[in-house]
């Protein structure tokens, strides 16, 4: 049983004072939910992590993500987070080729790929995103894109580095839009991606694997969409901004998974 994860992604959003009074609604939120059977991540902007780091506890069961880093180790790239920085600051998890980076930052798969290593030498989980475009949908090439980039992503990763991998399949026409894919359109990409991965290193290692969905998930819509065999968790954006939403859907995806 692959054990569920749901992150909080806040991109640009939350001062230190914002992610510290998010820090304390959602500990009141999850104070009667046992967290023993799935993993709660936050990942707050760089500016935050050592904050949010610092006034989370271990009985929380709260871990923290980065939302980038550098796959240099360390040096003259003004502007940029290394793995270790990272690590200091309490993150055991980083996302890592979320569309918006690859859209206006100009990541491409083989800078992705850097990432990740970086991030597994580092003794971090990355949080490997990808997705296709509206157009690549409607032009059907939602399997050869996200085949693609999964392909290249993990490209010369041993059987122990993609273990210990997350993927985020994140539809790029679902993310911040209101519209997620439906269960099925998703537990669709999810179930190719795992056959990929078996294909590359065998059914135990992708079974391992855990893939989440991440695009306009909802306290609402939660259910539906890990209800789905291959959908181990969710990567949330808007819905993470707020305690209470973020609470519920922590709470639907523990009810619905075990
Ligand atoms: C995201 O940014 O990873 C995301 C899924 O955003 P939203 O939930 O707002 O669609």
């Amino acid at each position: 049983m692959r054990r569920p994860i749901v992150i909080a992604n806040w991109k640009m959003n939350k001062t230190v004072s914002e992610a510290l009074q998010f820090v304390e609604e959602c500990r009141k939120g999850l104070k009667e939910v046992s967290l023993d059977s799935v993993d709660v991540i936050l990942s707050p902007p760089f500016t935050a992590l050592k904050a949010v780091s610092d006034t989370i506890g271990r009985s929380d069961n709260l871990y923290l993500a980065a939302q980038n880093l550098f796959w240099e180790e360390k040096g003259a790239y003004t502007g940029e987070v290394s793995a270790a920085m990272l690590s200091d600051c309490g993150c055991k998890y980083v996302i890592i080729g979320h569309s918006e980076r690859r859209q206006h930052f100009g990541e491409t798969d083989e800078g992705i790929n850097k990432k990740i290593k970086r991030a597994l030498y580092g003794n971090m989980k990355p949080v490997f995103c990808v997705g296709e475009t509206l157009q690549q949908r409607d032009d059907e090439q939602t399997f050869k894109v996200v085949g693609s980039q999964v392909e290249k992503g993990i490209d010369g990763l041993s059987e122990e580095a993609i273990s210990s991998a997350i993927i985020a399949y994140e539809p790029v026409w679902a993310i911040g839009t209101g519209r997620n894919a439906t269960p099925e359109q998703a537990e669709e990409v999810h179930g190719f991606i795992r056959s990929h991965l078996r294909e590359t290193y065998g059914r135990s290692v992708a079974e391992t694997v855990r893939i989440l969905y991440g695009g306009s998930v909802t306290p609402e819509n939660i259910r539906a969409l890990i209800k789905e065999p291959d959908i181990d968790g969710a990567l949330v954006g808007g819905a993470s901004l707020n305690a209470d939403s973020f609470v519920r859907i922590v709470v639907g995806a523990i009810n619905t998974k075990h």
